[in-house]
């Protein structure tokens, strides 16, 4: 079993190119409180792993593991420890200056997720920046290219989404690109359709959740910290599986619920609830 976890932007405190909506921001964790996670991760000796790897030793995985079993009884200790994947969405600059420095010095690599008609923007890495963080042993995969919500494209548009973007990736970086992150967790059959064509090992969505193997299911769950999310939570999602995927379950049927009573006016609730929180 394995947790991803979804960063974006580290912000050092120095200069910020990037113009952002306050959701964005929401996502944007001090140098200080992503150091204190990666901290953590070496100190407990959380084995941080690639996808790659995940995949091919998928084939010792324990088929008995429950901790992905959301019906768990919340609060059970003693399960297995799942292996950790640092992923970073959206290619912002802060992967190369901040991030990636903060992971070596522990010894760690990242999955970087880039939107491709963003490469070297103001904010955003350029393809030298991703060459060389490709050579130290990161790995680069496809964000798409504009980060459309991409159920809204026709399906030619989808593809040159997903398939050519995984191309001139893999021409600009100059190593193969395996997986695909869905922009804004928003996709249908046609995009998975793509993803396959387009000979990606798996696409990464934002819901929250552990993976069992990464061939087990060809869309992968991710854990995505926020400006305020504390080391214990990121303790919770390595050392209690069960009781983390508990709380996920809860929370997700909680959401439908309110989704369901509240139709149209769930997205204006939610927007208040998460800008509100997003402040303290
Ligand atoms: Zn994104």
């Amino acid at each position: 079993m394995f947790a991803i976890i979804l960063y974006h932007g580290v912000d050092s405190g120095e200069r910020w190119d990037r113009s952002m909506t306050p959701t964005d921001r929401e996502y944007v964790l001090s140098r200080r409180l992503f150091e204190e996670h990666i901290a953590y991760l070496s100190t407990h000796a959380i084995p941080v792993t690639s996808l790659s790897d995940c995949r091919d030793a998928s084939d010792a995985s324990d088929a008995s593991d429950a901790s992905n079993d959301e019906r768990a009884p919340s609060g059970a200790r003693g399960d297995r420890r799942p292996a950790v994947v640092l992923t970073f969405d959206d290619g912002d600059v802060s992967g190369y200056t901040t991030a990636a420095p903060i992971l070596e010095r522990f010894g760690f690599r990242g999955e970087f997720f880039v939107v491709t008609n963003w490469i070297g923007r103001a904010g955003f890495m350029t393809s030298v920046q991703l060459r060389e963080l490709s050579a130290r042993g990161h790995r680069i995969h496809s964000h798409s290219r504009t980060h459309p919500m991409l159920p809204a494209l026709e399906t030619t548009a989808i593809d040159e989404e997903v398939i050519a973007s995984k191309r001139e990736l893999e021409a600009a970086v100059g190593a193969p690109v395996e997986y695909f992150s869905i922009p804004n967790g928003a996709y249908d059959a046609r995009v998975l359709d793509a993803a396959r064509r387009a000979g990606y090992a798996g696409v990464l969505d934002s819901m929250a959740g552990y993976n069992e193997r990464p061939t087990a299911s060809f869309v992968l769950r991710r854990f995505s910290p926020k400006s305020y999310t504390a080391v214990a939570d990121i303790a919770s999602i390595c050392e209690r599986p069960r009781y983390t995927a508990a709380r996920v379950a809860l929370r997700r049927s909680t959401l439908t619920a309110a989704k369901h009573l509240l139709g149209g006016r769930y997205d204006r609730l939610r927007h208040a609830l998460v800008s509100r929180k997003g402040r303290s």
